[in-house]
């Protein structure tokens, strides 16, 4: 990554899960929430992870005049076409709590047998170093698994208790902070990100 260590990156999130997660992973890096700077929510009006992580940076990058990081992430289910993909976190409506979301995406696959319970985790990570940045930097990462019948496990967030971890045979929820790091979509996608020149 071309920016320098001690150069302060407004993260465009304010969900407290994917904050922790990503400042554990980016360190040596001074990462500011933009919750600190008042930068009102960018609409996520894209169809596309790609799309919606450009709109969230650039609308950080844009109210605080620094270089910003954002990520877009969702949960991609085989056997619901893809669903809920983008609208992962309102999956079951504008106001859904992950709980909610949970209990639709159970009800939607109510009766599919576990060999066609195929998932993943997808996050793209997106670095602009101003709102005006025509080469933004992108990086993905995927995570497999697939969806359990319950919740189960209280770590994480989100889907978490219902995502099942084929390396540990567990649900994502039942996995240390740091365990889910070393694995994750968005662990993936932020090594990537590193990785870039
Ligand atoms: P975003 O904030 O628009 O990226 O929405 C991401 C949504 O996808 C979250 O609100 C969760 O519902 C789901 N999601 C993304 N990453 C994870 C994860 O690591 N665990 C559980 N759910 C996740």
């Amino acid at each position: 990554m071309s920016l320098l260590p001690s150069q302060q990156i407004v993260l465009a999130s304010g969900n407290a899960g994917k904050i922790k997660e990503i400042q554990a992973i980016m360190a040596a890096h001074t990462i500011v929430p933009q919750a600190q700077f008042n930068v009102p929510e960018a609409d996520e009006t894209g169809a596309t992870f790609i799309e919606n992580a450009i709109l969230k940076a650039r609308n950080a990058a844009l109210h605080t005049g620094l270089p910003a990081i954002a990520d877009d992430s969702g949960l991609v289910v085989d056997a619901l076409g893809g669903e809920p993909g983008v609208i992962s976190a309102r999956y079951a409506g504008p106001a859904a709590t992950a709980a909610d979301n949970v209990a639709k995406l159970l009800a939607e696959l109510k009766g599919v047998p576990a060999a066609q319970r195929s998932a993943r985790f997808i996050c793209v990570i997106v670095l602009m170093e101003h709102a005006l940045d025509p080469c933004p930097k992108i990086a993905q990462g995927v995570w497999e698994g697939r969806i359990l019948e319950q919740p189960t496990g209280a770590n994480g967030f989100g889907y978490d208790p219902v995502f099942w971890v084929p390396e540990y045979d567990c649900s994502s929820a039942q996995l240390s902070a740091q365990t889910k790091n070393s694995l994750s979509h968005r662990g993936g996608a932020l090594r990537a990100l590193l990785a870039l020149n």
